[in-house]
């Protein structure tokens, strides 16, 4: 038995039809963390979709409105990426709801996992980028509104930018004011990439991703990690490490939301990063050890994912919960 909790449902799947964005993944995924007995069935909780009001702590009536009655306009709907349906809306209900269950847990057990969610590409008002409702920042809101925790902190490691994330819990960009200077990281990045900071609020978010691909418009993070077009395994994980250490030396979280997208896999379509799957793994390791050693629980969701093969997509997020159990399961 795994010394933390899975949130699943086979309802996660996304009712898209043939889509660059392979909804069959969660499944994929449940199926091969038992077949492969990383986890038991014992191991796996099922959330309940979010309400109506844990909704609107992040987005506006309006939008709300809109999705529940299907009169989003025709370049709304364009902008989802994905066809809008009742059943679609009802699934991303279901994954905000397993991102607070998966928060709820991370308190109690330290960590704990959703085989599911990370839409941060979903802003108040509107979605964008096959992201309908930011499911990340619905468990923050809850969380906070419910006294469990005052603050948190995302740590963003998709290949796309976090921009529904920074808009949601928006800081303002510091020009010219450069970042706490970090001690020696572990391992020195020896590829230019460029980190920008901006004052946080009550939520502090770190974006990694590549600079040249969407979004074209960035709103600032807290910490933004321009990476720069096929870095790989070594430079990716300085920065890593940089990102996390300056972060953590100017923000105290009660809560590490780490979004954990496999798409800077070095055979992924929509991103432009040279990682390996081992190095995946080891960016796991890394985002895990930090949070252990610092005693800050860590809610997982697995965002995006778009390999040539679909094993590989499956495999990445899988090794998610295997550098998990071998982080936490370790005394
Ligand atoms: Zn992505």
């Amino acid at each position: 038995m795994l010394p933390f909790k899975l949130i699943y449902s086979d309802d996660y799947f996304l009712p898209i039809g043939s889509h660059v964005f392979p909804a069959e993944k969660y499944k994929r995924i449940h199926d091969r963390l038992l077949g492969t007995k990383v986890a038991e069935a014992s191991d796996f909780i099922a959330p309940r979709p979010a309400s109506d009001q844990d909704i609107l702590l992040v987005h506006t009536p309006q939008y709300v409105e809109k999705l529940r009655t299907g009169t989003l306009s025709a370049m709304e709907e364009l902008q989802l990426e994905v066809p809008y349906s009742p059943e679609l809306i009802k699934a991303f209900w279901l994954a905000a709801g397993g991102s607070m269950l998966a928060a709820d847990y991370a308190l109690n057990d330290g960590i704990a996992i959703s085989i599911g969610g990370g839409f941060h590409h979903a802003f108040p008002d509107h979605g964008e980028g096959f992201c309908v409702i930011h499911d990340v920042a619905v468990a923050i809101r809850r969380m906070q509104r419910d006294d469990k925790i005052r603050n948190a902190m995302t740590v963003d490691c998709d290949v796309h930018h976090g921009n529904g994330t920074a808009a949601i819990f928006a800081g303002v960009r510091i020009p010219n004011d450069p970042l706490p200077s970090s001690s020696a990281p572990v391992i020195s990045p020896t590829r230019p990439a460029r980190m920008r900071g901006a004052h946080a609020g009550d939520v502090f978010t770190i974006s990694l991703h590549q600079e040249n691909n969407y979004p074209a418009f960035k709103p600032p993070s807290s910490i933004d990690v321009d990476l720069p077009d096929e870095i790989g395994d070594a430079d990716y994980l300085a920065w890593l490490d940089n990102a996390l250490s300056s972060g953590l030396r100017q923000f105290e979280p009660e809560l590490l939301c780490y979004i954990a997208g496999a798409d800077p896999y070095r055979e992924d379509q929509l991103g432009g990063l040279s990682l390996t799957i081992e190095g995946l793994k080891k960016r796991d390791e890394l985002v895990f050890r930090v949070t252990k050693a610092r005693g800050i629980p860590v809610m997982v969701t697995l965002a995006g994912g778009y390999a040539q093969e679909l094993e590989d997509t499956v495999t990445i997020h899988t090794n998610t919960v295997v550098a998990a159990k071998e982080v936490f399961a370790a005394k």
